[in-house]
């Protein structure tokens, strides 16, 4: 069986090695060529070990690449097409899979978490998670925009809420993910939004609705003080502890709280193509695979720029 190099994750080590390639001979698979990936929290996370996962793990979920192998019962995807995928990969079961909103999927397992995922030579997906990128992407196509569409799906999700342009709004938190926010609502017409960096910088404004992005602190207090009564409170971090409040404020104010996981992808794509100037500055550097050690220390010293790996 052929080789691939991947980035794995066993008995708490990180290593770049050989494994063996995907078979990815189910008729309704796609076997993708990795050329980026993206490094993500989540990845530090799960390298650090603060997550458990199973063992051995390519690490990785976010990524862009071609495909190289198809399965017979694929209809719209062929080979050498340049695409990117949704790394939760739904459950089929849950309400929300019914619903057949699989991008909220409750269940769902993720690439380079739960299964093994993108930062590798090859990716085997069923071929629901594969999007092919827009047609008119632009002739500049980098690798990063495409592989930047998992942070953008997780940011857009925003926007599934009840929330409105004309309302006053907070993001709270630091980040790539705060910053693509902001940018993301000042995109779709939202002109009454701040971002704050800390819960204890909001004024106690009455804003319509805050949106966390990532929190030092696990007392929502503040955010609940600094909203108006019957405001919304929107929770976005991914891996958020169980967090404190205080009931009878939440109760007085009668304040609302919603979480969002992801928007659904080929919105997230059409965005992209649109408007891949809006995050082209948040890219960092991209390292090559063989460099991953310095690529993770360039991610792990500051969130602010994406870091990238690439494939050969
Ligand atoms: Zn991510
Ligand atoms: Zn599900």
């Amino acid at each position: 069986m052929s080789e691939m190099l991947a980035l794995i994750k066993e008995k708490g080590e990180v290593q770049l090695r050989t494994t063996p390639r995907p078979a990815c001979d189910a008729p309704n698979h796609v076997l993708i060529r990795v050329k980026m990936a993206g490094i993500c929290r989540t990845d530090l996370a799960v390298m650090r070990s603060q997550l458990v996962t199973p063992e051995p793990l390519i690490v990785g979920h976010e990524f862009a690449g071609e495909i190289v192998a198809i399965g017979d019962q694929v209809p719209d995807l062929h080979v050498g097409m340049p695409v990117t995928a949704m790394p939760l990969l739904p459950c089929g079961s849950c309400l929300a899979c019914k619903e057949k909103r699989t991008e909220s999927c409750y269940r769902g397992k993720m690439l380079g978490l739960h299964v093994s995922g993108a930062f590798a030579e090859f990716v085997c997906l069923p071929a629901e998670q594969v999007y092919a990128l827009p047609k008119h992407w632009p002739t500049t196509l980098s690798w990063e925009t495409a592989a930047f569409s998992e942070p953008v799906a997780a940011a857009a999700a925003i926007l599934k809420a009840d929330i409105h342009p004309d309302g006053l709004g907070a993001i709270v938190g630091q980040g790539r993910i705060a910053e693509l926010s902001l940018r993301l609502l000042i995109n779709q017409g939202f002109e009454r939004v701040t971002l704050y960096r800390q819960p204890q910088d909001l004024p106690s404004n009455g804003f319509d609705w805050l949106i966390e992005t990532g929190l030092s602190d696990t007392c929502l207090d503040p955010l609940i003080a600094a909203l108006r009564p019957r405001g919304l409170l929107l929770l976005k971090s991914r891996h958020l502890p169980t967090l404190q409040f205080d009931p009878q404020l939440l109760i007085r104010k009668e304040i609302r709280v919603q979480g969002v996981y992801y928007a659904a992808f080929p919105w997230v794509l059409q965005w992209l193509a649109d408007h891949a100037e809006q995050v082209q500055d948040l890219f960092g550097p991209v390292y090559p695979a063989q460099a991953w050690q310095s690529a993770l220390d360039a991610a792990e010293a500051g969130e602010t720029l994406k870091i990238f790996l690439s494939w050969p």
